[in-house]
């Protein structure tokens, strides 16, 4: 056998292996976990949602789309992010439906980056954009943000890190692996330097609906931004539909096209069966949308306190689905914590530092799970930091 690592290029080689996935590898092989580890709804697809998907099939649509998705797709994502945030984008130009918001990511920083342009990516981060810049030939630059802020980029972070070469900077609020989310203010103090500096903002918008005080602001909102913000969404978190693998971007119209033309060459169109069930998503899926980020909420303030009464503190996250705890009661680095629990009271989370290493000292605590599974899993967290605590 041949050693294929001999032909692989440089880049790949050196991309370490998604931290989260060696969770749910670990998580996977043992019996009894519970898992706080996985960034996914616990609820399946709202039944009218798969029953569009059903009768679409029956009706025969099992075909290529236009490259850009279905027209009817893109017309409902337009009016969605006009009657949610006010925003207008021609869903002919302006509207792009991809293979989730991780293939509009990745055509974003493919079609923007120059080898050497800088990436300026806030950390703790989704585990993705760093590999996806590296991959797309630019040069990630981290802005560090902290607890005591929220884990909110500030504008002085900001201002540090840019340079001649800082093109693209990715925000992801709500954000994931924090909670923490950025308010008009937050985002306003950020304006004047990515106007001044020319930098082009991919906004990963991915958690937006799930805000659980006050309404999600989209960069794209603030004055002057609308044309240098790539809005990008789906319907993974929000609707439940991880597996359907569909999500689009917004923005400027020859960035969209530029993404499209390199989407028509890697994906051809995103598949028809999970279109025509976005469709139905966007058209009547808001009231169900609604009650179960009304329970992701009430599970959010369950596990605050619970965290809290035993002794693993958080900031109140104010979106996504995850809890941000500090674990230095315990002394122990988050890899040691999060080996340590999974092994003597089988629950898993993630650890803080496979989302950077602003990340150590804290561990990233899904709620999206039952009730009884939280509750379950405090009582088994609660056991490990007693036993622990220093
Ligand atoms: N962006 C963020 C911040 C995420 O947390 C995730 C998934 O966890 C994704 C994007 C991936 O989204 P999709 O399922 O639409 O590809």
């Amino acid at each position: 056998m041949i050693d294929g690592n001999r032909y692989l290029k440089d880049e790949i080689k050196s991309l370490p292996p998604s931290g989260i996935r060696r969770f749910f590898d670990l998580a996977s092989h043992m019996e009894g976990v519970i898992s706080l580890g996985v960034g996914e709804p616990d609820f399946v697809t709202p039944w009218h949602i798969r029953e569009a998907c059903f009768y679409s099939l029956e009706r025969g649509y099992t075909m290529y789309t236009a490259n850009p998705g279905l027209i009817e797709l893109r017309e409902e994502i337009a009016k969605y992010q006009h009657r949610w945030q006010n925003l207008s984008y021609d869903p002919e130009h302006e509207v792009l439906v991809t293979v989730g918001v991780s293939e509009a990511n990745d055509l974003a920083l493919r079609v923007l980056l120059n080898p050497g342009d800088e990436v300026l990516i806030p950390e703790p981060s989704y585990v993705s954009y760093v590999p996806c810049a590296v991959m797309a030939g630019g040069t990630p630059v981290i802005l560090e943000t902290v607890a005591e802020h929220e884990f909110r980029l500030t504008r002085e972070e900001l201002e540090k890190k840019i340079t001649p070469r800082s093109k693209v900077l990715i925000l992801t609020y709500p954000n994931n692996p924090t909670g923490g989310i950025m308010g008009r203010e937050d985002l306003q103090a950020l304006v004047d330097l990515v106007i001044a500096n020319d930098l082009i903002v991919i906004s990963d918008e991915i958690y937006g609906e799930l805000t659980y005080e006050g309404k999600h602001v989209s960069m794209a909102t603030l004055p002057g931004m609308r044309d240098r913000t790539i809005v990008l969404n789906g319907f993974s978190k929000a609707f439940a539909m991880t597996g359907w693998r569909i999500g689009y971007a917004c923005g400027n119209r020859d960035i969209i096209a530029a993404m499209n033309k390199l989407h028509q060459y890697t994906m051809l169109c995103a598949p028809i069966m999970a279109q025509m069930a976005a469709l139905e998503a966007l058209r009547n899926g808001e009231a169900e949308m609604r009650r179960m980020v009304e329970d992701y909420d009430y599970r959010r303030r369950l596990i605050l306190k619970g965290l809290k009464d035993i002794g693993l503190p958080s900031f109140e996250p104010r979106g996504a689905f995850y809890v941000f705890p500090s674990i230095s009661v315990t002394g122990m680095s988050s890899i040691e914590f999060s080996e340590r629990l999974i092994n003597e009271e089988k629950v898993a989370v993630v650890p803080g530092d496979a989302f950077g290493s602003s990340g150590e000292g804290f561990v990233r605590c899904c709620y999206a799970s039952s009730v009884d599974h939280i509750e379950k899993a405090l009582e088994r967290m609660g056991a490990f930091v007693a036993r622990h605590h220093v």
